[in-house]
């Protein structure tokens, strides 16, 4: 009796052949399996670039992160809601929505919770912008938000800022067309650092038609010290197309449990409830931030709020001193406009230890971190100025 062998040209048979030596050209006119298709511009976006990590005593300031770890009483709530992990979490995130109510004087119904205000971003801009609308923010700012205007389906109209580094609002309400669906305001402008004002905002949304969504992303309005900042939580109520944004992702070092929120009118956040992943916040999530919302703990956590923004003002009027061009900085981190350098400066501190956010040709976003982190980031770039 013969045995044939079917000749069926398996990759990983003839990965395994290739291996023996025992094919031969056959290979060369192998049909090259048929590419799966995607939206094209979605396969042509960039893939999420981590930060690198730290080296081992070097100083990760590439994510604006909290440098302290939780306050113990925030880390035990989580630990507690861990013991219920095999429950389903409150779809709707009720108590947490109950206290932000509370603090900012609104209905629940004016309260969304998100997985971080990222999520939340990429959700309204869903609910207001698809093909053929556009979505208007500064650049550069958050680099999140080319990405999830993409996903939409939308088109990204990037203002440049100005010479200072700041939003150009009056050339952002310019660039509102008929097609203008969302406008995004990043205040504190990450990754610059430079707020608007608070009357460089009214004076925008004045000219702003309003039937246009505004967002309003405070993801550092706990670090703000200028009072001249435009302040989301003063605006609430005002404006029929404003929503605010803030997150407990830095000021309240929860960036690792993801949870953020919105405030704004109803219909806009019913709108944007209907664009979320269904049970995105975890239940460990709003323990959390239920926790960082008690009295003693958050007293603890704006002390330290209060303890880096000192840091970040003498940081900043120390790299001055040094001769560095640094703009106006209000959130947890200084922007260093570093230009065809970017990438040098950005290699040698991290030779010396410290993991900064470069964007090449650009400039370099460095985080305000643990105390022992600024002398050397002056010391390195006392030596690169
Ligand atoms: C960090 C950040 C956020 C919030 O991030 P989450 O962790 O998703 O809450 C939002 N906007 C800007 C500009 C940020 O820098």
């Amino acid at each position: 009796m013969t045995f044939r062998r079917k000749r069926i040209p398996q990759l990983w048979q003839r990965g395994a052949r290739e291996r023996r030596g025992t094919v031969d050209a056959v290979t060369a006119s192998e049909p090259t399996p048929p590419q799966v298709r995607l939206r094209p511009e979605i396969a042509a976006l960039p893939p999420y670039r981590q930060g690198r990590p730290a080296p081992a005593d070097g100083f990760k300031l590439s994510s604006n992160e909290n440098p302290w770890p939780p306050v113990e009483a925030v880390a035990s709530a989580i630990a507690a809601a861990a013991t219920e992990v095999h429950r389903y979490p409150d779809a709707t995130a009720l108590t947490l929505r109950e206290r932000l109510a509370e603090r900012y004087g609104v209905s629940v119904d004016e309260v969304l919770v998100g997985a971080g205000s990222v999520s939340l971003i990429a959700q309204f801009v869903l609910a207001a912008a698809g093909p053929g609308d556009e979505v208007v923010y500064s650049w550069r700012s958050f680099e999140a938000y080319p990405g999830l205007v993409t996903v939409a389906g939308a088109t990204s109209v990037q203002v440049p800022n100005r010479p200072d580094h700041g939003h150009d609002l009056d050339a952002m309400a310019d660039a509102v067309t008929d097609r203008t669906r969302v406008v995004i305001v990043c205040s504190p402008n990450n990754p610059t650092g430079v707020p608007v004002t608070a009357d460089e905002f009214e004076r925008f949304m004045a000219r702003v038609p309003a039937d246009r969504l505004v967002l309003l992303d405070e993801a550092y309005a706990e670090f703000v010290r200028d009072e001249a900042s435009v302040d989301g939580s003063s605006l609430i109520g005002r404006y029929p197309n404003l929503v605010v944004l803030r997150t407990f992702s830095k000021a309240y070092g929860l960036a690792g449990v993801r949870v953020g929120y919105a405030i704004g009118p109803v219909p806009i956040l019913d709108a944007a409830r209907a664009t979320a992943i269904p049970l995105g916040v975890t239940a460990v999530a709003t323990a959390g931030a239920l926790a960082a919302l008690e009295p003693a703990n958050e007293e603890e956590l704006l002390g330290r709020v209060d303890a880096l923004a000192e840091r970040r003002d003498a940081l900043r009027d120390a790299l001055i001193a040094q001769g560095w061009e640094i703009p106006v900085a209000q959130g947890n981190f200084v922007w260093l406009p570093t230009g065809d350098r970017t990438m040098e400066v950005a290699e040698a501190l991290f030779d010396g230890g410290i993991v900064a956010r470069a964007f090449p040709g650009d400039g370099i976003r460095v985080s305000v971190g643990e105390r022992e982190s600024v002398d050397v980031l002056l010391r390195l770039l006392g030596e690169l100025v």
